[in-house]
């Protein structure tokens, strides 16, 4: 398996509301959910973090594509399948849904990757972003082939330079919220705005702070 795992859902936006133009890319675990280090492998192990439905309605109601990036490990190690993957994200849309309407992820981008794969996505590499950036902004299709939705896909690989500095981003407001550096890295490759936050409390120690036009986020240094 080369590429990350997509599942591809663009959204509408909530009524009277137009997209901003920009991409908030979001890490799941820790993050929107409550982490294990046994991994979450089964849709009835999530559980979802206070506030976190409501800080990404507040993301949709303020035009952002909203895009969970996850590096999912169990997968190439054999543990569970993609289409486990799927019946987890599926699991997590409900819920999100269900705790705030306009809560819709536009896209769920998976590495299934170990570290010894080497591959391009696994955080810190940028590869989700960068293929969430292509097809959410339209300069690449994606090609449907199954009835989940579900695909692998190749990023065009282009290696990071961690000693540069911090690079443009496509949009001024992109962002990334993340609890571990290894997220941080990853948002500082495509110059996103970059929000780290507590495992324990997740998106919402930040809900305000990432709708805020103002906030040029958290300081990150990928070599330090
Ligand atoms: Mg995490
Ligand atoms: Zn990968």
């Amino acid at each position: 398996m080369r590429g990350p795992v997509v599942e591809y859902s663009p959204g509408v936006f909530p009524e009277g509301i137009a997209g901003n133009g920009a991409i908030a890319f979001i890490d799941r675990d820790g993050v929107l959910n409550i982490g294990s280090s046994s991994y979450i492998n089964k849709p009835e192990d999530l559980i979802i973090l206070e506030g976190a439905p409501e800080a990404v309605g507040n993301l949709k109601r303020s035009g952002f594509q909203v895009c969970i990036v996850t590096n999912q490990s169990p997968i190439m190690r054999g543990l569970w399948d993609e289409n486990q993957l799927y019946l987890i994200h599926q699991r997590l849309r409900q819920m999100f849904l269900q705790m705030d309407s306009d809560a819709h992820f536009d896209m769920i981008v998976t590495c299934p990757h170990r570290h010894r794969d080497n591959c391009n996505c696994r955080k810190p590499n940028p590869g989700m972003l960068n293929l969430a950036d292509r097809i959410l902004r339209g300069r690449e299709e994606f090609i449907p082939n199954s009835k989940q939705e579900i695909m692998g896909l190749d990023s065009n690989y282009k290696p990071v330079n961690w000693w540069k500095d911090k690079v443009q981003p496509k949009h001024e407001l992109d962002l990334l919220v993340g609890d571990r550096n290894s997220d941080m890295g990853a948002g500082w490759a495509v110059g996103a705005r970059l929000f780290k936050v507590p495992e324990s409390i997740g998106i919402s120690s930040v809900s305000h702070r990432i709708i805020d036009e103002n906030d040029q986020g958290d300081d990150f240094n990928p070599i330090r």
